[in-house]
């Protein structure tokens, strides 16, 4: 095993479920990757701990190899071994877990949605503190993503610590408060917890169902930095309505929890550079934006007569949060005012799925509407170049990387007022914001109404004032959603944590 380098800079490990390009369900995937990138390039020692999922995407793992050493790790009483093999991803070192377990733990062809999760991810947990501390690694950080890896930070002062693994501190990033990972409170033995100490009011009991553990709450409590992705969305949780449960946890302890808003990897997303797109093309050079919508709309059968037609795109999860309702009324609503609609998503749910899949072959073979109900990343970066609206009607938004992604992609962003869609979506039309930041359209009321009037005021824009909105995609893609900003931000956080430890060790 490759043991940790010194160097002026910190040693941080994240422990994940997802990171983008080998393994992404969603925004986690672009963070863990995003944020990454962007601390190794301020100076600091970052790696990455992932499953080795079957279904990874493998082509984009460079000098993939196994260890000689297998690594131990303790499950249901007993020990199993776990294959580590390590990588590179994008210029940062991975190491991948592969567990010896009978139940082929991440062999099943997806990453979630297995009636297992609890345990294949609490197992995940476990095995990669035992990989830290087997390997002899002394990170400054570890950080841990969403309720996949919250068994992190109690196993690490628990188990972990003691053991000797004691020189981090634990930072925990919950990319949405939606999902807890809540299980009776027993299957937390498994892992080696404690369930007697943990499945107390003040530790990992869930605060509404009390023969439950909650896994979130359980990281709140037990790190030391707790993040979510943006400022509003780290409000909106800490009130009764926006808690999902644990806004009296979050507001207990509110001294260690900030918003920070996500960015975007500004190398995967750049239209300058992007080699899915048929023509790059800059905020100075908007015919390739133009080439772009053509080829889209020659590749999707969808009517080109009209170049100045206005086209929306949505890619997305198709889920409540999602406000689906809203995008199903955006379809119908964009026909009716003479634009073109192209959806790329898909749904775990299942009678969302079907819903989607119905009207996706109703407008089959349709001029205007075309519903591509798959994940394609590459079809994704079509839609952001070829749109000239991106339509994102969220209920709950914890930060959400797709208005971002498409402002820099010359898209304007029509988006309800929500979590981090408040923090990056500024109306056009609002004078209460000042001039320089308007960049998009919002509304209020998670309604038909509230959406119809951004949604017209954009094509009124579009339609009568083409210069004012050519102007205004320019801004747009010249808008800095890079990580720079953000990472500066855990960096400051992780130093103080770390500067803090530090103080209370000596004397
Ligand atoms: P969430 O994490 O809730 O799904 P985000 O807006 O934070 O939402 O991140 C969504 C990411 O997933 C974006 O990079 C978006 O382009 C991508 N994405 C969502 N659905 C699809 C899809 N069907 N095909 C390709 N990419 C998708």
């Amino acid at each position: 095993l490759i043991s940790s380098q010194t160097s002026s800079g910190l040693h941080v490990v994240h422990i994940a479920a997802e990171m983008a390009p080998v393994a992404k369900v969603g925004g986690l995937g672009d963070v863990v990757a995003g944020l990454s990138k962007a601390l190794q390039k301020k100076g600091h020692l970052v790696e990455i701990i992932l499953p080795k999922y079957d279904c990874m995407d493998y082509d984009r793992v460079r000098d993939l190899r196994a260890l000689d050493v297998a690594v131990e790790s303790y499950f249901d009483g007993r020990l199993f071994k776990n294959k580590i093999w390590v990588g590179t991803v994008e210029g940062l070192p991975v190491y991948f877990i592969e567990p010896l377990h009978p139940d082929k733990l991440f062999w099943r062809g997806q990453f979630y949605g297995e009636r297992d999760d609890f345990k294949r991810f609490s197992f995940f947990s476990r095995a990669a503190l035992e990989l830290l501390l087997q390997a002899g690694k002394k990170p400054d950080i570890i950080h841990c993503h969403d309720w996949q890896t919250a068994f992190v930070a109690p196993l690490y002062w628990d188990l972990y610590a003691p053991k000797g693994l004691n020189s981090a501190r634990i930072c925990f990033t919950c990319h949405n408060f939606e999902y807890q990972g809540t299980a009776p409170a027993s299957d937390l033995a498994s892992c080696g917890l404690d369930v007697g100490q943990l499945n107390r009011p003040d530790r990992m009991q869930d605060n509404s169902a009390h023969d439950r553990i909650n896994p979130v709450k359980g990281a709140v409590v037990f790190s030391n930095i707790v993040t979510t992705v943006s400022l509003t969305y780290a409000q909106e949780v800490r009130s009764a309505e926006g808690g999902r449960g644990l806004h009296s946890t979050l507001n207990f302890h509110s001294k260690k929890f900030v918003g920070i808003l996500n960015g975007i990897d500004a190398d995967a997303w750049n239209p300058a550079t992007d080699a899915y797109l048929k023509v790059q093309y800059t905020a100075n050079d908007l015919g390739g934006k133009a080439e772009n919508k053509e080829a889209i709309r020659k590749s999707l059968g969808l009517s080109y007569a009209d170049v100045r037609r206005p086209l929306v795109g949505c890619i997305t999860r198709l889920v409540p949060q999602k406000g689906v309702h809203l995008i199903r009324h955006a379809i119908y609503r964009t026909l009716e005012l003479g634009g073109q609609f192209v959806l790329l998503g898909s749904s775990p749910v299942h009678h969302i799925q079907k819903e989607f899949e119905a009207i996706a072959n109703h407008f089959q073979s349709h001029d205007h509407i075309r519903l591509i109900l798959k994940y394609d990343e590459t079809l994704s970066h079509s839609i952001y170049a070829a749109s000239d609206m991106f339509i994102i009607p969220s209920i709950f938004e914890p930060c959400g990387l797709t208005q971002m992604i498409a402002m820099r992609y010359g898209s304007i962003p029509i988006a309800r007022k929500t979590g981090g869609l408040n923090d990056s979506v500024f109306d056009v039309d609002d004078d209460t914001v000042p001039l320089q930041f308007r960049n998009g359209y919002s509304f209020l009321s998670p309604d038909e109404q509230g959406l119809n009037g951004a949604l017209e005021r954009a094509f009124n824009h579009y339609l009568s004032k083409p210069e004012s909105w050519r102007q205004l995609v320019q801004k747009d893609m010249n808008i800095d959603f890079s990580w720079d900003t953000s990472a500066s931000q855990y960096e400051e956080l992780y130093s103080k944590s770390v500067a803090r430890a530090r103080a209370t060790i000596r004397p």
